[in-house]
């Protein structure tokens, strides 16, 4: 039987991360974008009331919730601001591929600090010249003895400047594509590693957004987390995990923005009228709200998957490209509704559209989501 509702424990969750996003994400998500800042204060305080870190297994200290518990945790901080919760979340970036493929020691060692204390984690495939198409990667790893050793670039890695530790993909050799790619788990203090620029973006400014550096980075045997050949299908795998949660983002942003459009649309005049009383500003808002929902349904049904240990990547795709897509649709039509009062810093909306952008970028841009959608179906 299909049953729609959510249990006592996921309403219960979403009031506390609700509360949570109202009382300290939305008061300060506007300065945070503006001095393009990640709260840690704020961080910490998610982190000591459960919201962090929500699908790492009990056994490694954490709550072992769900793939869904997760998505709907990730609606919430996203309403108060998309910045804040994708540097907030990114850690998932980094727990699943250990959850995945991780020997019981890295489990215990890497989930076991991420539970221990609020700290960071960074997931790293892309670099300058190889983003939608990792298999091109060309960081390069060399066995010396017993361990590795990395050399190359990393870009584009949320909370690169505050991680304690990486997920670093990397290559045997170029000319393999995706055969020479393997996993490693790098510590933040190991020599040669260094930290490039903080990115200066245009939306979600209240993420940490930086560049790796690696140079001649010895990574001990026993931090090697996929060999190679295995590295590309574990980065495939882990964006099939969290692509879900983008759209549970666009969902989110979606909900705020319809929020912030309807209380507009009755208090705003023109011709004699609130403009809610227009039918052309009436479309906009139910085109909002029909985005919203359908990627609500979409992103947990993905995320419901994923707990029922069913593998369809295909949802995933769903629910991050029609997500993204939407989000960005949603966030331009709610400058509309705001006309010239959306286009200033004075009115929340302007930062909607500029978050919003991204979500059609990252973990793989909406083309490389039809890419994966349409091989998916023509190879039945
Ligand atoms: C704020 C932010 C945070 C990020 N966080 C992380 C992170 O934590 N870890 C990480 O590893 N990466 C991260 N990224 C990187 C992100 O995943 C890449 O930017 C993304 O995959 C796109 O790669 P690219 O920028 O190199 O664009 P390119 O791959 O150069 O693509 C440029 C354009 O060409 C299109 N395109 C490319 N190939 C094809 C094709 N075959 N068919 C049709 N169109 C195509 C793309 O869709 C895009 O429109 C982040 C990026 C941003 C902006």
């Amino acid at each position: 039987m299909i049953d729609f509702s959510l249990s006592e424990e996921h309403t219960s969750l979403i009031e506390m991360a609700r509360r949570f996003t109202k009382e300290r994400i939305t008061p300060i998500a506007a300065e945070c974008d503006r001095d393009s800042r990640f709260p840690m204060d704020v961080f910490k305080e998610a982190w000591e009331i459960g919201l962090i870190n929500p699908t790492c297994p009990a056994e490694y200290g954490g709550s072992g919730m769900g793939e869904l518990e997760n998505a709907l945790i990730t609606e919430e901080l996203a309403y108060g601001c998309t910045g804040i919760q994708t540097s907030m979340l990114a850690n998932g970036l980094a727990l699943t591929p250990i959850k995945l493929a991780g020997s019981e020691e890295q489990k215990k060692k890497y989930l076991g600090m991420l539970t221990a204390e609020p700290i960071l984690a960074s997931y790293a495939t892309t670099e300058p010249d190889a983003g939608s198409d990792v298999a091109g990667l060309k960081t390069k790893f060399t066995q010396h003895g017993d361990d590795y050793v990395l050399n190359g670039q990393k870009c584009w890695i949320t909370n690169a400047s505050y991680a304690r530790f990486y997920v670093v993909f990397a290559t045997a050799d170029t000319a393999l594509r995706h055969k020479g790619i393997a996993a490693f788990i790098v510590d933040r203090d190991s020599p040669g590693l260094r930290v490039g620029k903080k990115e200066d973006k245009l939306g979600q400014r209240a993420s940490d957004t930086a560049q790796i550096f690696l140079d001649d980075v010895k990574v001990p045997k026993e931090n090697l987390l996929a060999p190679a050949g295995k590295g590309f299908k574990l980065a495939m795998e882990t964006f099939n995990q969290t692509r879900p949660d983008i759209g549970a983002g666009a969902t989110g942003l979606m909900r705020r923005a319809l929020d912030e459009c309807v209380a507009y649309a009755k208090e705003r005049k023109t011709f004699g009228t609130a403009i809610g009383n227009h039918q052309l500003v009436q479309w906009m808002l139910a085109e909002m709200a029909i985005r919203a929902e359908g990627t609500r349904l979409l992103y947990q049904k993905a995320a419901w998957n994923l707990d029922r240990g069913v593998r369809d990547p295909i949802i995933s795709s769903f629910a991050k490209a029609y997500g993204a897509d939407s989000a960005m649709a949603t966030a331009v039509d709610a400058v509309q509704v705001f006309g010239g009062n959306g286009y200033v810093k004075e009115y929340p909306v302007e930062k909607l559209m500029r978050d919003a952008k991204v979500l059609q970028i990252y973990e793989g841009t909406s083309q490389i989501q039809r890419i994966v959608i349409a091989k998916q179906l023509l190879s039945g």
